[in-house]
């Protein structure tokens, strides 16, 4: 299958080449027919299969049939929950649109608001929009969205994951009812399949890898580790491997800042990127880290949603996350495009509750590991206790105390002197004692 199979214009198929992509990916073998038949399309997809050309591609296509040169009023909405994504999406577009004359901008808060009213002002015919700036901007007369044809809601779990479900509402009730609508989304919940109800009319479902799977490139480790260990094993991780471009996550913000800081007193480049960070700051970050200027980037999940970094060859998980899409979200930075890549999770006892849900969500039971010297206090399976919740898997942050997993809680596991099972694999929980 070629991108000229797909029924893709000229101009189009002349910014792919220069691109440099020889075959469409299968997400976009799927979607992009069905998106220029004008059909509605629940996507299963995550970042890194190719899913933003996927729609971006064929709504240029129809945008371009119909162009009003002289009011432009704008005919494709793109709503994403972060500004990074915006950014990117926007980026996408002006590439892929180069042979065309078709306008796109994108509005984010966060950023002075007199530059994305002046451009509202000339016409555009693509807007990208995080939902509360456009809110904002429509409260305030600047936004017309009644000659909006093609809906966007790309990573729409992460958008409700943030909170946005009333934005998304209202901004549906600012758009005319007759409308192609395009809703992607890298995860399931009944939430998700509530909202795409309401939105989608007789759509084709597309699935670019299974629900809620991990992606089968992506080598996942699993360390089960010593809570106060963690910094100096990953620092020992990098430096050993000599690892150029690693990407760490970390639940807090704080814990972001502190790991950063300590890895830059190793002589470790860092940077990092999470909500209390200015735009710029983030944006900045993740320059220099795509330039290699930066060799680690600490994010949260929230600010490394929809970052688009390719070829990232190692992950960090230095905390697991309390919401097991998150998990699924994270790995998924690498592997892409085929390309192999490895995510390591580092688990304290505190977080192995974490763990046993992201085995059930993703449908796989990990080979736990324990390293010689960052083993962790000895904790019993029936001590593991679930998070807050059962299973934490709304975003209410905060998550599970094991009361049987303090650092006070001497006893340990014993690798011995031997390498168990030839390396440091351990058992599962039941442990190496
Ligand atoms: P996305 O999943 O949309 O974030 O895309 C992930 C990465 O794959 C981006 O860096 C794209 O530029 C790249 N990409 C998209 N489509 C193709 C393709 N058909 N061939 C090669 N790379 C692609």
């Amino acid at each position: 299958m070629t991108f000229k199979d797909l029924g893709l214009s000229d101009s189009l198929l002349k910014a792919i080449e220069e691109k440099g992509y020889t075959k469409p990916s299968p997400i976009q073998e799927k979607a992009i027919p069905k998106v220029l038949e004008g059909r509605d399309m629940l996507a299963s997809a995550q970042t890194g299969t190719g899913k933003t050309a996927g729609f971006v591609l064929p709504i240029l296509q129809l945008l371009e049939n119909g162009v009003d040169y002289r009011k432009r009023p704008i005919r494709t909405l793109i709503l994403t929950p972060t500004r990074e994504l915006a950014a990117q999406i926007h980026q996408n577009v002006k590439e892929y649109g180069k042979h065309m004359d078709l306008k796109s901008m994108v509005m984010f808060g966060g950023v002075k608001q007199k530059p994305q009213v002046a451009q509202l002002r000339d016409g555009v015919d693509i807007l990208i929009a995080t939902p509360g700036r456009l809110i904002d901007l429509n409260n305030q007369g600047f936004v017309n969205l009644k000659k909006i044809e093609i809906l966007v809601l790309d990573e729409a779990d992460r958008m409700l994951d943030m909170g946005f479900l009333r934005d998304i509402q209202r901004i549906m009730t600012l758009l005319p009812e007759r409308r192609q609508n395009l809703l992607f989304s890298a995860t399931f919940s009944k939430d998700i399949k509530k909202l795409a109800t309401g939105i989608l009319s007789n759509p084709v479902s597309v699935t670019a890898t299974p629900e809620n799977t991990t992606v089968e490139v992506i080598k996942q480790r699993i360390i089960r580790m010593d809570k106060p260990r963690k910094t100096s094993f990953t620092i020992k991780m990098i430096e050993e491997g000599d690892w150029q471009q690693v990407l760490i996550f970390t639940r807090t913000k704080h814990g972001a800042n502190k790991l950063c800081e300590k890895l830059n007193n190793k002589k470790i480049t860092a940077m990092a990127i999470h909500g209390n960070k200015s735009q710029n700051h983030r944006t900045k970050a993740l320059a220099q880290f795509k330039k290699g200027e930066v060799r680690v980037l600490v994010a949260t999940d929230i600010a490394a949603r929809g970052i688009d970094i390719p070829l990232l060859p190692h992950v960090i998980n230095f905390e697991i996350p309390n919401i097991s899409e998150d998990y699924v979200h994270r790995i998924g930075r690498t592997g892409r495009a085929g390309a192999n890549g490895v995510a390591i999770s580092l688990v304290d006892n505190e977080e192995l509750a974490y763990i046993r849900d992201i085995e059930k969500l993703t449908k796989q039971k990990f080979d736990k590991e324990i390293i010689e010297g960052y083993e962790p206090p000895y904790i019993a399976e029936k001590d593991i206790k679930a998070p807050k919740g059962n299973g934490a898997q709304s975003r209410g942050r905060g998550g599970s105390k094991n009361s049987n997993s303090k650092p006070g809680n001497k006893k340990h596991y014993h690798t011995g002197n031997s390498n168990k099972g030839g390396g440091n694999r351990g058992g599962g929980n039941s442990g190496n004692r």
